[in-house]
């Protein structure tokens, strides 16, 4: 059996807070492994919120994931994943697909132009 070790270490250069968009994968994946967890808000504030079913505690957890230094990873791996729901990179994710916001609990108005 052979086992093949991929060094992601060539070319690396020192991790920062600000992410590109036209940052790679592999490099994303590389300045994750850097990141100080303290610094991922879901990490130091209540998880439940980016699984919350309260529409304004999920918009609360999609605020909070804009200030963190992986969001764009988080994000690129929730969409490869498809996540079948809560908050990631920002997004809140529904079987497995972005939607804009949650629905509150409960039956829709009978005429959602009047809501
Ligand atoms: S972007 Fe991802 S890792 Fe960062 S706070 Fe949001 S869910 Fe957590």
């Amino acid at each position: 059996m052979t086992i093949s070790v991929l060094d992601r270490t060539a070319g690396q250069q020192e991790p920062g807070p600000e992410l590109s968009s036209e940052t790679s994968l592999g490099h994303l994946h590389d300045q994750a492994g850097h990141v100080d967890h303290e610094r991922l808000p879901c990490r130091v504030n209540n998880p439940e919120l980016w699984f919350a079913e309260l529409p304004s505690d999920v918009e609360f957890a999609k605020a909070l994931c804009q200030d963190c230094p992986v969001q764009a990873l988080c994000l690129s791996g929730a969409l490869d994943r498809r996540e079948p729901w809560g908050v990631w990179g920002g997004e809140l994710f529904l079987q497995g697909a972005v939607i804009p916001r949650k629905r509150p609990r409960g039956r829709p108005r009978k005429n959602e132009a009047a809501a």
